[in-house]
């Protein structure tokens, strides 16, 4: 097993869209995240794999430009910056599916798609949403992502969850992101949905965006990983590239590994 920091990365000298290099952030006298690095490329998925209260959510609130960090040194497109907006990130190009995604349930799938950026058309009084565009348009760049929904008008809320989150990935890709953040994609979802949505993940993979793919699920995470960032209670407990790690190996440390055969130990029989 080779940690990433020694391998030759993917790509060979690509400047990654995103790079965190020793990242902390502090909440008050709580260390959420400490020394975290890692590299987002165009065309690659770069896992982060942790438990509850392994710092996962802080990562991404601070690529979203919800917060910010407080050491370490975050780098886009090779230019070091500080994300002052959630807006900002977005004009930056980085977009973030959270897992209670924000859309209107009641409204149909194109209003969902369009929430916030409609296209309108008309001059003055008779200025209005263009919404027959909207509807071709849902319906066309869902279609490019390989899902044929027959009736954009259904409310989204009638969509499964794994619908859901593929809506919210093509309208991403539609919106011209460059890195997608999703938030635990498939927590929620049983096996064949989640691999319905890893579907669209390496779509958007294969359209050239970089994804940030945020997992407690190795297999899930090894369908699409490129890179692996393994996070434990803030800091990191490995970091490899596809290469670098097998499957097991990489269950193996989500696991807990020795901490693992400890508690096997303990649960005994006497
Ligand atoms: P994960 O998403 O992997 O479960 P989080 O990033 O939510 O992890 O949390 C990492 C650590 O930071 C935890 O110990 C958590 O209690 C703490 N934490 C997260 N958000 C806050 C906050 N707003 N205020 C104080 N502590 C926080």
């Amino acid at each position: 097993m080779t940690q990433s920091e020694n391998a030759a990365p993917r790509g060979g000298s690509r400047t990654p869209l995103v790079e965190l290099s020793g990242v902390s952030k502090n909440y008050g006298n709580v260390r959420a995240l400490e020394g975290v690095s890692l590299e987002v490329y165009a065309g690659d998925v770069t896992c982060v794999l942790g438990d509850n209260g392994a710092g996962k959510s802080t990562l991404i609130k601070i690529i979203a430009g919800l917060h910010q960090h407080d050491g370490g040194t975050l780098a886009l497109g090779g230019e070091e910056t500080r994300l002052s907006s959630p807006r900002e990130a977005l004009d930056r190009g980085i977009a973030t599916v959270y897992q209670d995604l924000a859309v209107v349930p009641l409204m149909p799938v194109w209003r969902n798609f369009f929430l916030g950026s409609e296209p309108r058309k008309g001059r003055g009084p008779f200025r209005r949403m263009d919404v027959e565009h909207m509807r071709r348009t849902t319906h066309a760049e869902l279609l490019r992502m390989g899902i044929d929904l027959r009736d954009v008008d259904q409310p989204i809320g009638t969509l499964s969850g794994g619908e859901r989150q593929c809506v919210a990935i093509a309208r991403a890709v539609h919106f011209g992101a460059k890195v997608l953040v999703l938030d635990e994609p498939t927590a929620a979802l049983g096996v064949k949905q989640s691999g319905v949505v890893l579907k669209y993940v390496a779509a958007a993979r294969d359209q050239g965006l970089g994804v940030v793919l945020i997992t407690h699920n190795p297999h899930h995470a090894y369908l699409v990983g490129d890179r692996f960032v393994l996070l434990k209670r803030g800091t990191m407990t490995g970091a490899y590239t596809r290469e670098g790690i097998t499957l097991d190996e990489l269950t193996g440390q989500m696991a807990g590994g020795n901490e693992l055969d400890d508690l096997r130990h303990e649960l005994r029989r006497r």
